[in-house]
């Protein structure tokens, strides 16, 4: 019987997979009853060693849209797929914080808040939702269901990408050139990129110089992706309004570190999306169903882009 190998101490995995994979026997790690028959393996951070063991494996599934948890074990053979998992249930997710933060400064939430405190009743200036706009870095799975959401607020929308898109309601651009032209005229900007060679430390002094003046910053992507220097020294100088970072490079981020203390800068805790297996283990399904009936399987991570 073909089995599918589970690495992730989340036990709704199991639930899930049981329920929605009933022909295919599920062993949880360490439980490897029958290693041989293993085509499957869906895994967070695998231990180094394991996957390289399995005779048969044919594809690998990422619990996460990175794979780099799994990169790190450079035994795995290179033939053998990754799959980086794609859950529209996540995408969504994304996108709903991404619409939070926007929002907040659009809203004036940090003044209400303040004026709660006080008990203050101030009558806030409406603002003309098209008049403003929401530029977001990266088009893949995330970064298209945030450049949807927003443009269903209202949202003028501009979006980045390697190749260049077509896509309704988002004006896109593509290539170095192309991002300098449309970073001065975003009052939102969101980072969804993966993080590459390309893309790391993309956010950095040159990138915040050209922001436009009381622009926000939301980081959704790699903590990677900003320079912390450059971020520091050019926040109040750009000046930049507000900036959410959802993600860092060492998680959780350090007590000591001053993005914590920053007045603005809003910390939150790699919290934007997350895989929920009652969600995600039908994209699970579908790979799987895909392999098995010959049909080429999407969202395979490519080793030369690095994404
Ligand atoms: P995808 O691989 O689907 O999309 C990546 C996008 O980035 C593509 O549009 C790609 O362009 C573009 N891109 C890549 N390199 C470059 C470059 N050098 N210049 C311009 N554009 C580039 O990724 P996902 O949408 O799945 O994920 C995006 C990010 O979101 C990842 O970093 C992921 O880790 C993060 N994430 C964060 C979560 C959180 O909770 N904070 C949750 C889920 C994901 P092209 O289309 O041309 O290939």
């Amino acid at each position: 019987m073909t089995s599918l190998l589970l690495m992730s101490d989340n036990t709704n995995w199991l639930r899930e997979l049981r329920k929605n994979l009933p022909n295919i026997s599920i062993q949880h790690y360490p439980d490897l009853t029958k290693p041989e028959e293993i085509e499957f393996a869906l895994v967070w951070n695998p231990k180094i060693g394991v996957l390289a063991d399995l005779p048969n494996l044919k594809v690998i599934f990422s619990i996460g849209a990175g794979v780099d948890h799994i990169l790190k074990d450079s035994s795995i053979p290179k033939k053998i797929p990754i799959i980086r998992m794609s859950d529209p249930f996540q995408h969504k997710m994304v996108a709903e914080y991404t619409l939070l933060t926007v929002l907040y400064v659009h809203r004036n939430i940090d003044v209400i808040l303040r004026n709660n405190i006080n008990k203050i009743w101030t009558e806030q200036t409406a603002k003309y939702t098209p008049n403003y706009t929401v530029g977001v870095l990266g088009l893949g799975n995330i970064g298209k269901s945030i450049s949807e959401k927003m443009h269903s607020v209202g949202f003028s929308v501009l979006g980045w990408s390697r190749s260049k898109k077509d896509l309704n309601g988002v004006e896109t651009f593509s290539g170095s050139e192309e991002l300098k032209n449309m970073i001065p005229r975003c009052d939102y900007l969101i980072c969804a990129l993966p993080l590459t060679k390309e893309t790391k430390g993309i956010i950095n002094q040159t990138f915040l110089r050209i922001m436009k003046k009381d622009a926000t910053l939301i980081n959704i992507g790699r903590g990677e992706h900003i320079q912390e220097q450059d971020l520091l020294n050019f926040i109040d100088k750009v000046p930049l309004k507000r900036v959410f970072l959802d993600v860092f490079p060492k998680e959780p981020l350090e007590k000591s570190h001053p993005f914590w203390t920053h007045p603005k800068i809003f910390v939150t805790p790699h919290m934007a999306g997350e895989i929920l297996p009652e969600s995600a283990v039908f994209s699970v399904k579908k790979g799987i169903e895909k392999f098995q009936t010959g049909n080429s399987l999407e969202n395979i991570y490519d080793r030369g882009k690095g994404y």
